[in-house]
């Protein structure tokens, strides 16, 4: 864990961090590519959209999102597979296929896959998402909101 706590050094190095933020740790299936990234997310959802369903291979993705900066590869850099392009992409571990995170609003964001976090954050998913497209053979079960589309994320 020695590459995981200069990881975390260099998030509160940054500046943008303050020095009291919790680093959580995640990590991919087989463990080979691992990061760091800082418990103050801006947002959390529960995403219904086909697109999160089958890269999940699950009913909905709850994901939690970041500034792109507060987030760090701590193990496995040169593993990490893209799908998409620099400003858009899905990042799996090229080994065992765990999709980690999603780098998007061009670049500027990481939505993290929560599923992937070994430390529990803070935040919590606050509504449904895609709901319109949401599996059919899924009942949400739970009482917080349900947007058939996007919702403003900001807030
Ligand atoms: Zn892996
Ligand atoms: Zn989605």
């Amino acid at each position: 864990m020695g590459d995981f706590k200069s990881a975390a050094r260099e998030l509160i190095m940054t500046g943008s961090v303050n020095s009291n933020a919790r680093i959580l740790a995640g990590e991919c299936f087989c463990g080979a590519v691992r990061y760091a990234v800082v418990d103050s997310f801006e947002y959390a959802l529960n995403c219904h959209c086909s697109n999160c369903r089958r890269t999940t291979g699950s009913a909905f993705k709850p994901f939690a999102g970041i500034a792109r900066d507060k987030l760090n590869i701590t193990a496995g850099d040169d593993i990490v597979m893209i799908h998409g392009d620099a400003a858009g992409h899905d990042a799996h571990c090229r080994r065992c296929g765990s999709l980690l995170y999603s780098v998007v609003r061009d670049g500027a964001f990481v939505h993290v896959a929560m599923g992937t976090l070994v430390d529990a954050p803070s935040i919590r998913p606050t509504a449904h998402i895609f709901v319109g497209s949401k599996a059919p053979w899924f009942s949400i079960t739970d009482g917080l909101p349900q947007y058939d589309g996007h919702v403003t994320a900001k807030g």
